[in-house]
């Protein structure tokens, strides 16, 4: 009996274990997401801004990239920090997984109960004995 009770708290645990990943990291990847849409909505904003500004340099006839290096730079930067937080997500994704056992369930906790009749296990909660059909209280 006393390997059945370790299995019983071996689920318990891995349930509290799973339950406080879960919260732990849908925090962390909600201030990720936004900091990602965060990052694209300035980068599309400056981008926009560069091009209005790069078009009125050729139109004014001296297009040289070089006065803007500085923009594209700081545009740069937000690709970087994009795709660093990106790598961060799809990183929490994979340890995840890999805590949880590859997505599947921890099998239900709980044990069994015998019919009175003819002593067949059943699940706990059962009312009837499925294989004779004697009520169980
Ligand atoms: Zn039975």
């Amino acid at each position: 009996m006393a390997n059945m009770f370790d299995s019983f708290k071996d689920s318990i645990n891995k349930g509290v274990a799973t339950v406080s990943v879960k919260s732990g990291s849908l925090k962390e990847k909600t201030l990720i997401k936004t900091a990602i849409s965060n990052a694209q909505k300035q980068m599309a904003s400056e981008l926009n801004d560069l091009g209005v500004r790069f078009y009125n340099t050729w139109k004014a006839g001296s297009a040289s990239v070089d006065i803007f290096t500085e923009d594209f730079q700081r545009i740069q930067g937000y690709e970087k920090e994009i795709e660093g937080l990106k790598e961060r997500l799809e990183q929490m994704k994979e340890e995840e997984e890999k805590l949880l056992g590859g997505g599947q369930k921890a099998p239900a906790a709980g044990g069994s109960v015998f019919c009175t009749n003819c002593g067949k296990a059943l699940p706990v909660g059962s009312r009837f004995c499925d294989e004779c059909g004697t009520p169980l209280s």
